[in-house]
């Protein structure tokens, strides 16, 4: 197994990414367990962020590393709140809290007919801390923004997230289908294919490196 670390302390995220990436011959560590602190998210896009965190990771561990950063960016209101999601609400030196996120979102959202909200993830895997070549995926989930709650599974924005094709809220799926179709799923299918045809080509380097050896 090929040890990575996840720029993130949350361990629902682990969880899910562990889970994922073990097909593809990776062990997850959290970057918490070797004493990483959490880097600074100061850019205005995903992937800046994502970026920022997984060299931030991989420079205090000396190991390749794996980040994510994701959000609600919808449409009428100019990609907001984008990278924001989870501090949308919050007063400078206060607490970050969904509720008072979603009460924000539905205070900027009213009145408003175009309803279009995109859910969006972004990984980013570098092999080391200077990766000129970082391998970066997006994952995106189309949906509309409610003006009222329905649902309590999930989290965040998810009671307000409503899915027109499955006729319900994200906060209303159950969690498994949630983890099949959800932007931070798709994009970690893509991360998967893309790690699978990154260790693949090491693999026969190695083999040819023996073969030539021999
Ligand atoms: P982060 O990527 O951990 O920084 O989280 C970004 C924020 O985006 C979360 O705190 C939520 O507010 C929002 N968000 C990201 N993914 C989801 C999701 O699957 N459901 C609900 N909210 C989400």
């Amino acid at each position: 197994m090929k040890k990575v670390v996840l720029a993130s302390g949350n361990p629902g995220k682990l969880k899910e990414f562990a889970a994922s990436l073990s097909a593809a011959g990776i062990e997850m560590v959290p970057q918490g367990a070797l004493g990483v602190s959490e880097a600074d998210e100061p850019f205005h896009t995903f992937v800046e962020n994502a970026l920022a965190k997984a060299r931030h990771a991989s420079r205090a561990t000396g190991l390749p590393a794996l980040a994510d950063d994701s959000g609600l960016c919808v449409h009428a209101l100019g990609g907001a709140p984008g990278v924001y999601s989870a501090r949308y609400a919050q007063a400078p030196g206060g607490v970050r809290s969904d509720e008072a996120n979603n009460a924000r979102l539905v205070a900027e959202m009213a009145g408003q007919a175009d309803r279009r909200g995109s859910y969006v993830a972004v990984l980013v895997y570098v092999r080391s801390a200077d990766d000129p070549r970082p391998i970066v995926v997006e994952g995106s989930w189309d949906g509309e923004v409610l003006d009222a709650p329905r649902g309590a599974n999930g989290f965040g924005y998810d009671p307000y997230f409503y899915l027109p094709d499955l006729g319900m809220t994200a906060a209303e799926l159950p969690l498994e289908q949630k983890n099949i179709l959800s932007h931070r799923a798709r994009a970690l299918r893509g991360l998967l294919r893309a790690l699978r045809d990154e260790f693949g080509r090491d693999q026969g380097r190695d083999q040819e490196r023996e073969r030539g050896s021999r």
